[in-house]
């Protein structure tokens, strides 16, 4: 018999061995106890467990060495348990959503471990889990297991193994690989921002290296390994004064806010320019409801939570807990404790922090609701915006969301008056909105030459570096689209049935039109002069040479997830652009998000075409809120802010619309289309993707899943669109079908399907996944 208890309050790893050894199938006598998991793993019953009675809560902190007598732990729901699952018995983690007695005449297994000493999961979180598990049509256990970090409640290790740098980079061998390169790098930035020494387990994590380069360059004597005690952040932190007092439509926001602060559920929509102080009206919000002895949770971006705009939020609130990614396991353990014993009073976190257990919670804010990083895109694929609005309504809890370009599905929400609508129309301080212009590329570009970066363009960056003032430029790559030009008479390859630019596909070899899927073979001269063509590709990497080409003094950083491979070297940038050590910031969307540099004048886009040819019913969308959000980087200060906008397609609507920056016409506009089209918000969809390696095997697999399905949803009235090939057929040699279902109703496709879906999917042969409410149809 073997019984591990760790220290008081933390958790139990009881071992259950006594009942049985694990796996193996224990007999029970009258009155024993089974309990029911939900295992998080791809099924969806739940099991039954054998609950063994030497499961025991946790020893007293100064325990005697003599063994005292302890009630035996009462199975919960919502604990976590490890269980023997599947064939092979593999140890598995699984939370008890039942107890009842044991059956006396079938044999089962019994619960190995048990993680917690108390469910992970209070009442409304619990439910909330369960209509994840429902509306996102996936099993319990998968849900429950993204809802918890798993070193919550585990034993906090006491020490960790730490890098101190302790050569120069002057002292750095030539011959070192790339990836020790870049281990050294990371110290290096981290000792420069005052950090030393780094655990070992992040600076792993982030560099991608493995364990003997990090031992490789100890030997060097580069660095220095060493095991150190954990120090954990504290929450504690001296919180400033208001810098500022509101403005005037600022107040009368916290006005129309005051009543629903104050308790209940209720969803508001902060429609703010960019610029318009959401930011500080998140701040005062917060602020009263901790006053109120409650907790608030503020959801943002990722990429937003590397810039100073968080660091200057942060000095405003009191007992903050950040969710960053960056974080270790034993920090994220130690926050999630902080936050459920309610010393944090604030959770800041990307969608993730949704789930973070505070009890007694009064207020949750999305900010940029409009993001599609929202979206998780694996299981539970789940829409964080969506959840927060749902857990409002559980814990009767306030919800504001806040963008300066709305997602449309929650405009029509506020239409439907589901939500409320606040505005802030104008920028503070009476600055105005940054001008913008739209040029046409064709034209801007010479004969003969292959640029990106057209003349007005290049001009305008050239004047801003003579006025010592920075540029941000966006180029939102997308890897497969090269676009066919003739470089002497600038012909360009169009569709014939929509006059698009066609993108060349390098795995078909084939140019095709993403809005009708037209597909057609490479022409091999320029019709129109008989000269060859060539193919450019718009990525990222080409535009950081132009620059450097054509502006050889300037500084230039990139800023794409190529070069940013963790948050340190994202702060890296934002900190050489902050102190004026970095002229042009050149990078994908993620310089569209947050970032407020008073000294940036000119913002580019070099080209708004690639956002556009996704082929996605929201293209228009996100191109819309791209320019207008990227364009919101320009003129925060005192400094006019002008915009060039570079597109083959100035007459589209999206661009014309971002161009005046007016939402309410793009809104007008887009809606009609969506409405006609019957496609979200008027609609909700559900996807279905089939893979498999074999694609007629795939194709298979997804017309039997269509067969299986249409009969269950016969009363409803669902559009079923496929089975068609998806877009991108094929990722990782597997081919993927789908399947798209549109239905009038939220909820009525998952009502029907969730009880059924296990044998919907049943010897198909192939994979299987759902996606509800998906936010990228590749
Ligand atoms: P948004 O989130 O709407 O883009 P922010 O909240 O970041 O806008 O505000 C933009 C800038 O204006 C910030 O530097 C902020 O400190 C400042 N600001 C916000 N509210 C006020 C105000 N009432 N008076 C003066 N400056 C303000
Ligand atoms: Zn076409």
């Amino acid at each position: 018999m073997r019984e591990l208890f760790p220290e008081s309050g933390q958790v139990t790893t009881a071992s259950a061995r006594a009942a049985g050894s694990a796996g193996e199938a224990g007999a029970l006598g009258a009155g024993g106890r089974a309990v029911s998991v939900a295992v998080a793993a791809n099924v969806w019953r739940t099991f039954d467990y054998l609950w063994p009675e030497v499961l025991r809560e946790p020893a007293p902190a100064r325990a005697s060495l003599e063994p005292q007598p302890r009630p035996p732990v009462e199975p919960q729901r919502g604990q976590r348990v490890r269980v023997p699952f599947g064939r092979g018995n593999r140890m598995t983690l699984g939370f008890i959503t039942d107890t009842q007695p044991a059956p006396g005449t079938r044999e089962l297994k019994a619960v190995a471990e048990l993680l917690d000493t108390a469910s992970q999961f209070d009442e409304t979180l619990w439910k909330l889990g369960e209509w994840i598990s429902q509306y996102y049509l996936t099993p319990l256990g998968i849900v429950l297991a993204a809802m918890v970090p798993s070193a919550v409640g585990r034993r906090r290790p006491q020490s960790e193994a730490a890098a101190f740098l302790t050569s120069r980079r002057a002292d750095w061998p030539a011959s070192l690989g790339a990836r020790q390169k870049r281990l050294l790098d990371e110290l290096h930035e981290a000792a420069r921002q005052g950090i030393e020494p780094l655990p070992v387990e992040g600076l792993l994590r982030h560099s991608g290296a493995v364990r003997a380069s990090l031992r490789g360059l100890a030997d060097r004597g580069l660095i220095r390994l060493e095991t150190r005690p954990i120090q954990l952040g504290t929450t504690d932190r001296h919180v400033e004064e208001d810098p500022f007092p509101l403005n005037a439509e600022q107040q009368a926001v916290m006005k129309a806010m005051e009543g629903k602060l104050s308790g209940g559920f209720s969803t508001t929509l902060l429609y703010g320019v960019t610029g318009s102080g959401k930011t500080e009206v998140y701040v005062r919000a917060i602020r009263q409801v901790v006053a109120a002895g409650k907790q608030a949770i503020l959801l943002a971006p990722e990429i937003a939570l590397a810039t100073q705009t968080l660091t200057r939020l942060l000095k405003r609130l009191p007992r903050v807990a950040v969710l960053h990614s960056a974080l270790g396991a034993a920090e994220r353990a130690f926050y999630y404790q902080q936050i459920r014993d309610g010393q944090a009073a604030v959770v800041v976190g990307p969608r993730s922090a949704v789930f973070a257990p505070a009890r007694r919670l009064g207020l949750i804010i999305v900010d940029e609701e409009h993001e599609p990083t929202y979206k998780q895109d694996n299981a539970p694929r789940y829409h964080a915006r969506d959840v927060a609005v749902m857990r409002g309504a559980l814990c009767g809890v306030p919800v504001m969301l806040g963008s300066a370009t709305p997602s449309l599905e929650s405009l029509r929400n506020v239409q439907l008056k589901r939500y409320e609508m606040l505005r802030l129309p104008r920028r503070v301080r009476g600055l105005p909105m940054p001008t913008l212009q739209v040029v046409h590329l064709r034209r801007e570009l010479q004969p003969g030459r292959i640029e990106l970066i057209g003349r007005t363009l290049t001009l305008k960056i050239a004047a801003a570096l003579d006025r010592r003032q920075q540029v941000i430029l966006l180029m939102n790559r997308r890897g497969y689209a090269s676009y066919v030009f003739c470089p002497s008479c600038r012909w360009m390859l169009t569709c014939d049935h929509c006059t698009r630019a066609m993108v060349f596909h390098q795995a078909t070899q084939l140019v095709m039109c993403h809005y009708c899927q037209h597909t057609a073979l490479l022409p091999q001269r320029c019709p129109a002069c008989g000269r060859k063509l060539l193919l450019f590709g718009m990525g990222i990497q080409r535009i950081e040479s132009e620059l450097l080409r054509k502006f050889p003094a300037a500084r230039v950083a990139r800023m794409d997830s190529d070069t940013m491979t963790s948050p340190r070297q994202f702060r890296k940038v934002l900190d050489g652009f902050a102190e004026g050590a970095i002229d042009v910031l050149l990078g994908t969307q993620m310089v569209a998000k947050g970032l407020d540099f008073p000294r940036v004048s000119l913002v580019g886009v070099v080209s708004a075409d690639t956002s556009l040819a996704i082929p996605d019913f929201r293209a228009s969308e996100r191109t819309f809120q791209l320019v207008v959000q990227v364009a919101g980087r320009a003129g925060r200060s005192d400094l006019p802010g002008e915009v060039v906008v570079q597109t083959l397609h100035p007459e589209e609507p999206a661009i014309r619309f971002a161009a005046a920056q007016d939402y309410d016409s793009f809104a007008a506009w887009e809606l009609p289309h969506r409405l006609e089209t019957n496609l979200p918000p008027y609609s909700r969809m559900a996807r279905f993707v089939v893979r498999h390696g074999d694609p007629l095997k795939a194709q298979a697999a997804c017309e039997t899943l269509a067969e299986r399905i249409a009969p269950l949803l016969a009363d409803e009235r669902v559009v079923v669109i496929g089975p068609q090939p998806a877009i991108v057929r094929k990722i990782k040699n597997l081919f993927r079908f789908q399947l798209l279902l549109v239905c009038a109703k939220p909820f009525a496709i998952q009502q029907k399907l969730h009880p059924a879906f296990e044998s919907l999917c049943r010897n198909l042969g192939a994979e299987v996944t759902a996606d509800v409410d998906p936010v990228v149809l590749l």
